[in-house]
């Protein structure tokens, strides 16, 4: 998982990128990047770490420009080393690219392999520098960025949300399936492009749409140009993007992310009733959820556990020893509120079970009499390659368990799973155009020996209508 924007202004972009990553550090914690053109040349910015640790004003005001390009990174692909930090930055004839690069390409390997049969070498071990690497290559035949991006929809396999600078322009593209979110929205002073609406938020934008899957977006100056390059036979939306990685205020290719969740929450209490003294969250991927269960059932929302919010998120822990130690620390229980209860207790999903096991323990510790667990996704099954980080089957609790070996195992007296009816109803989109990999273990694109459904990518013809505006001044 990654966060990524790219900005235009008038004035120098640095702090807003600062601002846009800031409202996407959910989606990455490792590291982040900054890079910019300043009219002749590129400025840059990388570190491991927070945005807030990466950046200070100094360092922001050194990054002149007004376009750039911002990442924050969780990884997915390649290693923790200073040089899979992204954007990735290229020059090459009189040209200079950085790229910024949210997803997971399936067939990287193989087309590494290619690369490196040609005599090509990489300095990263990231999927993101085969973006790159297409591209160059495509400009240096004498192909225009449009060409480039037709040329990786034709060839990149998995998910791909992209952010480029190419000298002044800014360019972005969706791969056709439209797995990880990208949307688009004005400001007072230019444009950009994001992960997620709240980015465009931060600035005080306005956020005009999603970019469609298949589409490249660019951005030179004060006109704004879309252009259709591949469609698919149906889309491949990442309904994890809904159930828990975006943030709840995001708007994701037409719904709000929060008020899903929360419909979901009520689903569940019509799914799964049951009589309690309260609904608790488990904080705060939880809450809309808790908050839609409670208002559908009538059992009042009590909080009893409290999140320390200086801690990142337990997942972010690379190694299971970490992970373990930093649930400890994280989640702190309200005896009062819990003692000689019956709690519902709402989370939106179960990974490897470590975190919920252990909640429920200290849930119990801290005097609670019954704990219903609702959790608002189906049960997880399979892995997913398209950019979450849950992956092998043997570390995923439901891989190969029902749900009462799950309730079992987690120590819950009682347990429920949302449907994946209610699920899909929730999203509002049609469930031929999501990919629920992750619950069905079938997946948009062919991924080595695992089930795929079938959704072709067909090149759009090179004509295809293009859309113009200038911004409103
Ligand atoms: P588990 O019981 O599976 O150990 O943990 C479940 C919790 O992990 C839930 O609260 C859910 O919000 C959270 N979770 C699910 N997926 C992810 C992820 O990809 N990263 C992080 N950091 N947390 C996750
Ligand atoms: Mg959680």
């Amino acid at each position: 998982m990654c966060g990524i924007v790219g900005i235009t202004s008038s004035a120098d972009v640095s702090f807003s990128l600062y601002y846009a990553l800031y409202a996407l550090q959910h989606r990455g914690q490792e590291s982040a990047g900054i890079a910019t053109y300043n009219g002749a040349g590129l400025c840059k910015h990388k570190g491991n770490g927070l945005v807030s640790e990466v950046f200070d004003e100094q360092v922001l005001q050194s990054l002149v420009g007004k376009t750039g390009i911002g990442h924050v990174r969780y990884p997915t692909t390649g290693e923790n080393r200073p040089e899979n930090i992204q954007p990735f930055l290229f020059t090459f004839q009189d040209h200079v690219i950085a790229v910024a690069h949210n997803g997971n390409l399936v067939n990287y390997r193989e087309l590494r392999q290619e690369f490196e049969d040609r005599g090509q070498i990489f300095w990263s071990t990231s999927d993101t520098e085969i973006i790159s690497k297409i591209i160059t290559e495509s400009i240096r035949k004498g192909g225009t960025m449009e060409d480039a991006v037709q040329k990786c929809m034709a060839c990149l396999k998995g998910s791909y949300s992209v952010i480029m600078l190419y000298d002044g322009d800014l360019y972005a593209f969706r791969d056709p399936h439209g797995i990880r979110p990208l949307c688009f929205g004005r400001t007072e002073s230019g444009y950009l492009v994001a992960s997620e609406s709240v980015a465009v938020d931060a600035l005080n934008g306005k956020f005009e749409r999603d970019v469609n899957p298949g589409e490249m977006v660019h951005i030179t100056g004060d006109t704004i140009r879309f252009k259709q390059i591949a469609v698919a036979s149906s889309k491949g939306h990442c309904v994890f993007e809904y159930i828990y990685f975006a943030r709840a205020d995001s708007r994701i290719d037409g719904s709000l992310v929060y008020d899903v969740r929360r419909k979901i929450g009520a689903q569940m209490c019509v799914e799964s009733p049951i009589k309690a003294d309260a609904v608790c969250t488990v904080p705060d991927s939880g809450t809309a959820y808790a908050v839609g269960y409670s208002e559908r059932s009538g059992i009042p929302f009590m909080e009893c556990l409290i999140k320390n919010r200086y801690m990142g998120r337990t997942f972010i822990m690379p190694t299971q020893e970490k992970r373990e130690r930093a649930v400890r620390i994280k989640l702190n229980p309200i005896p009062d509120h819990l003692q000689s209860r019956s709690i519902i207790l709402v989370d939106d999903s179960i990974v490897r079970g470590t975190t919920s096991r252990r909640i429920i323990q200290t849930m119990r510790d801290a005097g609670a009499r019954e704990i219903h667990m609702r959790i608002g996704s189906p049960i997880i099954k399979a892995p997913c390659y398209l950019g979450v980080d849950m992956p092998t089957r043997t570390e995923l609790i439901g891989s190969d368990k029902d749900v009462e070996q799950v309730r079992r195992s987690i120590t819950a007296t009682s347990l429920h799973y949302l449907s994946m009816e209610a699920l899909v109803d929730a999203i509002g989109l049609p469930k031929h155009d999501l990919c629920l990999g992750c619950l069905t273990g079938c997946y948009p694109v062919q991924i080595g020996d695992e089930q795929c459904d079938d959704r072709n990518v067909t090149m759009v013809d090179r004509d295809y209508q293009t859309s113009l505006f200038e911004r409103e001044t």
